[in-house]
């Protein structure tokens, strides 16, 4: 049993990849950060290419310029006018973004000073000798007139020092950023305060090497650089790693004549350019060449020795000879610049050492509390005791009518049939400004998605999302129903069947289960879970929730119901969109997803249960219906309505909305998502990759808020299948390079490009720009 249940585990959520997001800092598509006139550009904004870097470093002056304008006056080389005025901009790190950086602030006429910690240009100087330069992508044309061109590492050096030697730069390491009353100020190592008006971070990852934690790592002959392999001819070299790094530098050092041993812990390299893969391949097998390549894969380090190193292998443990060892696995932001000067991380909400380290030197750690979620959070939860307390006939409701609030000097006693008597009749209950706000938000922030992602698809499916919200889960049950059934407008037998009379309802009727319109179950439980059967909606529901709801998933995914219809997904693609980055990734939370299979269960014994309720009034079954979803136990409502509708959907996943991003009750919780999960292993829907143009940078992972690991699919140029995909097309208007688009496989597994609406949709861009950027096609 417990074996079956594993297997079924990894068929639904366990087999698929749950790589985790790199911690880099939060910026916006114009690379501010939280901290206000601090911009983060380059290597540390996500995408690590040298085209990107430059674009980056002038689009942000470029955006300086348009909220602020230049003081009006520099002193020459860039310097304020006088010595009390602060910079327009201090760019710190004198690398391809930040002379990019430098370069546009000339231009613009903005007074500017670059910080460099060691020399210009420094990571590219330490690439290997002669390394070969990869100007991806080949049709982007980066802003601003920085050039670069050249294919080898000695030609691209000359390249950016010839167009930036009038540039003026300043030998100082930045340790942090401080907000002072007049704007900013760098502190330096050395002590010294640099005010300026405008902050450009461009220090890159060189100098963080990640670290093999293994004994001997810190032996001497242990190097996380290549500078010249000719001087590793003749000897025995172990390169550690599975990346471009590594395997252009195993590609060198073979060439130079040196026996390198290549060891990566998987079995198959995923994250390299094609190139250097098939380099690496072709000196594997060549042995005419003066130098050998061999690959041990998957292999991992358990120990450097002085001559050797010690390798884990599927078979046991093995020694390679080595003279050198180079550990090339990757480098990590600086982490801690960040931290210090302020500015938030992606994915980095488990912070609590930090604070509590600097608790120790002071209370400076209050002000690193985000005291605006707090406020909001505080606000939510006050607005819904409110409303609550309005309800039961508490204070809001008390004082609303001893203020004789209700508006117009409209008597709520009377019963006219007009709309406006109509509307203000619903306004007497707490769920119409529930709704009213929930409706707003949706409205508010869609139309921001909107202006700031510019794509068709994202056009198209928020303003549904929008449209959705507004008609028929608000005005339809607070205006239209109960006002075409007052002007007898619908027939009693229809309202009869659906609409049930109450005398709780401030209509009279129950219009709120026009929900179910929208709403299936098990997501929305009520027009099912009734005391008796009410057999249209039982009807509606079933055609609903195992008719229309996996047909339209055997086509498009589960997205098409939790990305273009359903209200939580409208509050999470519309408020949620900036908060998107905050789902936590990996293998524990991945874990997690089964929960909604838990819930989902729960509601099916329900549904069991009640039918046998209506089947054998007073049973058993009645009973155990009656307890699972109203009753008590040891004082506490431990109940499916509590447990799940108010607890999990209500606190749980608006209370971390802010933390967790705001699909956290979708991922992990929602019955009717566990369902679809199950529906979606059977859909054509896939995220399909161009594996060739993928640069394994992450940024498709980072901005999934379903936490899935696209990079991984991409990597390996498989379509991603990964059932938590709520098609909100993130990853695929994210990545820089084009790699993914909307598609569909058929029966035989063949991939069937492109959706018919993702396909018209580029169509629209295409007459819209022109030409349709790849990135921007879905
Ligand atoms: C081995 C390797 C191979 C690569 N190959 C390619 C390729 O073929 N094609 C391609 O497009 N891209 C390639 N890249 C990526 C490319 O080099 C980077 O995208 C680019 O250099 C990033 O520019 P940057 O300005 O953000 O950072 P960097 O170039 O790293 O510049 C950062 C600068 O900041 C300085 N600095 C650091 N800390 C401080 C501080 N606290 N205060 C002041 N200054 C500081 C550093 O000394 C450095 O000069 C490669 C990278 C590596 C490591
Ligand atoms: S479309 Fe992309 S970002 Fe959005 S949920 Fe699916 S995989 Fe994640
Ligand atoms: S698919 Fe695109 S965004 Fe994802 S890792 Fe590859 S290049 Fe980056």
């Amino acid at each position: 049993m417990f074996a079956l249940l594993r297997e079924y585990a990894d068929w639904l959520h366990l087999q698929w990849p749950a790589g985790e997001v790199e911690r880099l800092p939060r910026v916006d598509d114009q690379f501010r950060t939280n901290v206000d006139g601090v911009y983060v550009v380059g290597d540390l904004a996500g995408v690590p290419l040298l085209k990107f870097s430059v674009d980056g470093g002038v689009r942000a002056v470029r955006d300086i310029v348009e909220r602020s304008g230049p003081n009006g006056a520099t002193g020459g080389d860039g310097a304020p006018p006088d010595d009390e005025t602060p910079y327009d901009v201090v760019i710190l790190g004198a690398g391809a973004a930040g002379m990019a950086a430098a370069r546009e602030a000339r231009r613009q006429g903005l007074s500017f000073c670059v910080l460099e910690a060691r020399r210009r240009f420094a990571t590219i100087k330490d690439f290997q000798k002669e390394k070969p330069i990869y100007t991806y992508p080949n049709d982007m044309t980066p802003a601003g007139d920085l050039q670069v061109s050249a294919t080898v590492k000695e030609a691209l050096v000359e390249e950016l020092e010839a167009q930036t030697d009038d540039i003026p730069v300043r030998h100082a390491e930045a340790h942090r950023i401080d907000e002072t009353a007049d704007g900013l100020a760098v502190v330096t190592t050395d002590g010294e305060h640099v005010r300026a008006q405008n902050v450009v971070v461009a220090i890159g990852r060189s100098g963080n090497f990640r670290s093999l934690d293994v004994p001997g790592e810190d032996k001497d002959h242990v190097h996380h650089r290549l500078y010249d392999p000719t001087r590793c001819a003749g000897h025995d070299v172990v390169v550690i790693g599975g990346g471009d790094s590594a395997t252009e530098a195993a590609i060198s050092l073979t060439e130079a004549g040196a026996n390198v041993t290549l060891s990566y812990r998987r079995d198959e390299f995923v994250r390299p350019k094609p190139e250097n893969v098939e380099r690496v391949y072709e000196l594997k097998e060549d042995e005419d060449g003066d130098g050998s390549l061999e690959l041990m894969m998957p292999t991992d380090v358990e120990e450097v020795r002085d001559e050797s190193v010690r390798l884990s292998t599927e078979e046991g443990q093995t020694g390679v000879r080595a003279d050198q060892v180079f550990a090339m696995i990757g480098r990590e932001a600086p982490l801690d610049f960040f931290r210090r000067s302020g500015i938030e991380l992606r994915n980095d909400w488990g912070e609590v050492p930090d604070s509590l380290r600097e608790a120790l030197s002071g209370l400076s750690w209050l002000k690193d509390l985000r005291w605006d979620r707090i406020a909001a959070f505080a606000a939510f939860f006050l607005f819904m005791a409110a409303v609550y307390s309005w309800k039961d006939g508490g204070w809001v409701g008390r004082l609303a009518e001893s203020a004789g609030a209700f508006p117009f000097g409209w008597d709520p006693a009377a019963e006219g049939t007009g709309v406006i008597d109509v509307l203000l009749t619903s306004m007497q209950k707490p769920g119409f400004y529930y709704t009213l706000a929930y409706s707003a938000i949706v409205v508010i922030f869609g139309v921001k998605r909107i202006r700031r992602r510019k794509t068709p698809y994202i056009r198209v499916q928020t303003m549904t999302l929008m449209a959705i919200q507004v008609v028929p889960l608000f005005i339809l049950p607070e205006i239209v129903l109960p006002w075409l059934a007052k002007n007898g407008l619908l027939p009693v037998g229809f309202l009869d069947a659906l609409f049930p009379v109450s005398e709780y309802a401030v209509h009279g009727r129950q219009y709120w289960r026009a929900y179910g319109f929208i709403l299936a179950w098990p997501l929305f439980i009520w027009n099912v879970f009734s005391s008796d059967p009410l057999w249209w909606w039982l009807a509606i529901c079933f055609v609903q929730t195992f008719v229309l709801i996996p047909g339209m998933i055997y086509f498009w995914g589960k997205g098409a119901y939790c990305g273009w219809i359903c209200s939580c997904g409208a509050l999470a693609e519309t408020l949620g969109d900036q908060h998107r980055d905050k789902m936590p990734h990996g293998e524990g939370w991945n874990k997690l997803n089964l929960a909604g299979q838990v819930i989902m269960v729960a509601a099916f014994l329900l549904l069991f249960l009640r039918i046998g309720g209506w089947v054998w009034p007073g049973s058993w079954a009645d009973a155990m219906y009656q307890a699972g979803l109203y009753g008590e136990w040891m004082g506490l409502q431990l109940n499916y309505s509590w447990v799940v509708d108010v607890v999990m959907a209500g606190m749980i996943g608006y209370g971390v909305y802010f933390w967790l991003s705001g699909r956290f009750w979708c991922r992990f919780l929602c019955p009717l998502a566990a369902l679809m999960h199950i529906y979606h292993r059977f859909s054509r829907f896939r995220i399909l990759a161009d594996k060739k143009k993928c640069i394994s940078c992450n940024v498709c992972t980072s901005v999934c808020h379903q936490g899935i690991d696209v990079m991984s699919f991409a990597q390996q140029g498989k379509p991603m299948e990964d059932p938590e995909c709520v098609r909100c097309s993130a990853c695929v208007q994210s990545c820089p390079t084009g790699v993914l688009e909307f598609g569909q496989v058929d029966g035989d597994g063949q991939i069937v490009h492109r959706d018919a609406l993702e396909a018209s949709l580029a169509r629209i861009q295409e007459q819209e720009n022109g030409s349709a950027a790849p990135a921007e096609a879905a």
